[in-house]
């Protein structure tokens, strides 16, 4: 089981399983180093902090968040409340659909 896990991993781009020392994937041809996963729960983690969009590499739309934000706040709080959950939500949602390619 252990030695499967090391041998084995899925290509994060189709999903089959592909042997780890295979530098690119038989099935789509995508290259399995330069690909890594980003870490949804982390990302909502940062949002917290409203630097999950910053963590997914969507910088604007992480300034974006946290101005709209600050806004917010002067206006109504419960408006402000429910964009950063919003923006938690997104963050954890992009982490997890996002595939990082390293160029
Ligand atoms: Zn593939």
């Amino acid at each position: 089981m252990l030695t499967m896990e090391i041998n084995k991993m899925l290509c994060k781009n189709c999903e089959i399983e592909i042997n780890n020392t295979a530098r690119t994937c038989p099935k789509c041809g995508m290259d399995s180093l330069r690909q890594f996963e980003l870490w949804p729960v982390g990302a909502a983690i940062l949002s917290l902090i409203g630097c999950g969009q910053i963590y997914n590499g969507q910088i604007g739309k992480g300034i974006i968040f946290i101005f709209s934000m600050l806004i917010f706040l002067q206006l109504s709080p419960a408006l402000a409340g429910l964009l950063w959950i919003y923006s938690i939500y997104d963050a954890y949602k992009t982490a997890k659909e996002l595939k990082v390619i390293l160029i």
